[in-house]
């Protein structure tokens, strides 16, 4: 008989979302069962809760976890149980397209994302499968490696997608849980001024983003973030402009503010369509660069970052017990927190 339990379960927006008793998953042959230690609240996530997915059908959420390895199923090697893990977002590629087989298996067209269509971990348990399961080093508490994947985020879009080097001006648009990632990121190649835009509603982040490092915080409806960028250094304007926002307002800020020759990497998500001119991304010769999610070197390099330290995201953990979850969510709407974490099995198992 199998057992039962607990699990946000999405079946559609606001109070049709809610945590539910439903049958434990199984590892079948290749998968590994977690206990979930730890799951972040996503942006995305909030998003979902907010406005809905479509005619997606019920779905446990969740795609940011740790955990320790609960059973394996057949066939698998190199993980057991009692193993401390941290997941990788994609539950299923298809394993045979030219991405996948060229190791981009993040932009496989068959890419099927926990949370949204598979089962996440907004659970007491979850499967996963080895190639997307990474070792949690002693020392790094799987609440804090539950904010591994946001950190791919930062990682891939700023070391992969763009090439900062020391010395340049980086500004970074949305004080989000993935702009203070970018910005913890984008702190370890040494720029010469690191700048973080917000709004004044986003109060407790941009502290918590001068504690990160930040150089310069702009107030954008206060203060003309453009001008401000752009005075800055020798007067052209930001070397990289990370765009970690989804509206097409910051679009049009990162385009003037970013200098002749410079990049804008876009990270943030928005269906609006955008109503201005990218003459001026042509008359400066800039480069345009969306980025999304990332691969298995990504991860083993962020983890390692987490476990020695050299990116501290303990400031950005707020934890919430599973049956919390709506607290979370509300939490993060209000933009009173930086990371909701819900921790299934409670503080002690999840290391903090
Ligand atoms: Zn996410
Ligand atoms: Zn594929």
């Amino acid at each position: 008989m199998t057992e039962a339990m607990r699990a946000v379960v999405y079946r559609g927006p606001r109070t049709a979302t809610s945590l539910e008793m439903i049958a434990r998953p199984e590892p079948g042959p290749g998968e590994v069962l977690l206990r979930v230690a730890a799951v972040g609240v996503c942006g995305t996530d909030v998003h979902v809760w907010q406005h809905g997915m479509g005619d997606a059908p019920p779905v446990v959420l969740g795609h940011e976890f740790a955990g320790v390895v609960a059973a394996v199923g057949a066939g698998v090697s190199g993980f057991r149980p009692g193993d401390r893990v941290v997941s990788e977002t994609a539950a299923a590629v298809c394993g045979r397209c030219v991405y996948c087989l060229g190791g981009h298996y993040n932009v496989c067209p068959q890419r099927r994302g926990f949370g949204f269509q598979a089962n996440g971990a907004m659970a007491e348990y979850v499967c996963s499968r080895p190639a997307i399961l990474h070792h949690v080093p002693p020392g790094l508490p799987l609440a804090l490696a539950a904010l591994t994947e946001p950190g791919c985020v930062a990682y891939n879009a700023i070391v992969e997608k763009s090439h900062p080097r020391p010395g340049d001006h980086v500004v970074v648009i949305g004080p989000g849980p993935i702009g203070l990632m970018a910005l913890a990121v984008a702190r370890l190649g040494s720029p010469a001024r690191l700048t973080l835009v917000g709004l004044r509603r986003d109060g407790v982040r941009l502290e918590l983003g001068r504690a990160m490092g930040a150089d310069d915080v702009i107030i954008a409806d206060e203060d003309d973030a453009v001008a401000r960028v752009v005075q800055a250094g020798d007067g052209f304007g930001a070397h990289l402009v990370i765009d970690a926002v989804g509206v097409s307002a910051t679009l049009q800020q990162s385009l003037a503010m970013v200098r002749p020759n410079g990049q804008i990497t876009k990270i943030g998500w928005g269906p609006a369509p955008v109503g201005f001119s990218l003459d001026a991304l042509i008359r400066k010769a800039a480069t345009l660069q969306g980025s999304f999610s990332h691969t298995y070197g990504t991860w083993e390099r962020v983890v390692a970052l987490l476990a020695s330290s050299r990116i501290h995201v303990r400031p950005l953990v707020s934890p919430f017990a599973l049956d919390a979850w709506a607290a979370g969510f509300h939490a993060m709407e209000a933009l009173e927190v930086a990371k909701a974490v819900l921790l299934p099995h409670g503080p002690a198992f999840a290391e903090i």
